[in-house]
């Protein structure tokens, strides 16, 4: 028995109609989308690589779009309205409790996504599908120039005299011990 359903393709919004649901999911799942793209361009023509839709944590069950390993940079291009963006987030009246769910769900998964590069010390960078690409290529690649593992090569080498003096010889912070 079909409860409140209509043959002229009114139904009541109780439950998503299957078909958009689906399309919705497709819609979801679509990489290389354009605003993704277009980033990844400017990105490139800024002289950058990267690697695109990994998972940037090994235990974290989730890719993102633009993966900077060395630099520990992660970069996710979010559409508005998947993401609730709060200028052109929507919020659709149809099927309300279902989106708000599934929305409140994304935007959940999202800061747990935040919370765990923060937590093994990457940086996330959150690209807006209407933010303008050329801007947001510059301050990723400020970012990704700013976290240049440095540090690795200064804490592989031990300290020893030798290193004591040079950096003696280049006016540089040595603590003097007896
Ligand atoms: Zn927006």
């Amino acid at each position: 028995m079909r409860a409140g359903g209509r043959e002229d393709g009114v139904v009541d919004e109780v439950i998503p109609s299957s078909e958009r649901v689906r399309q919705a999911m497709r819609a979801q799942r679509t990489r290389d989308t354009r605003p993704e793209t277009t980033l990844r361009r400017a990105l490139h023509r800024r002289g950058l690589r990267y690697r695109v839709h990994q998972r940037p944590l090994p235990d974290l069950r989730r890719t993102v779009d633009v993966v900077f390993r060395p630099a520990r940079v992660a970069v996710e291009v979010r559409g508005c309205f998947w993401h609730a963006c709060e200028a052109h987030g929507t919020w659709p009246k149809a099927n309300a409790d279902w989106w708000a769910r599934k929305l409140e769900g994304n935007r959940r998964r999202d800061e747990a996504l935040a919370a765990a590069l923060a937590e093994a010390s990457w940086e996330l960078v959150v690209v807006w599908e209407h933010d303008d690409p050329e801007s947001a290529a510059d301050l990723i690649a400020l970012t990704v120039a700013n976290r240049r593992p440095v540090h690795t090569s200064f804490r592989s080498q031990p300290p020893s005299r030798t290193a004591a003096h040079t950096e003696n010889a280049c006016g540089g912070l040595t603590e003097v011990s007896d």
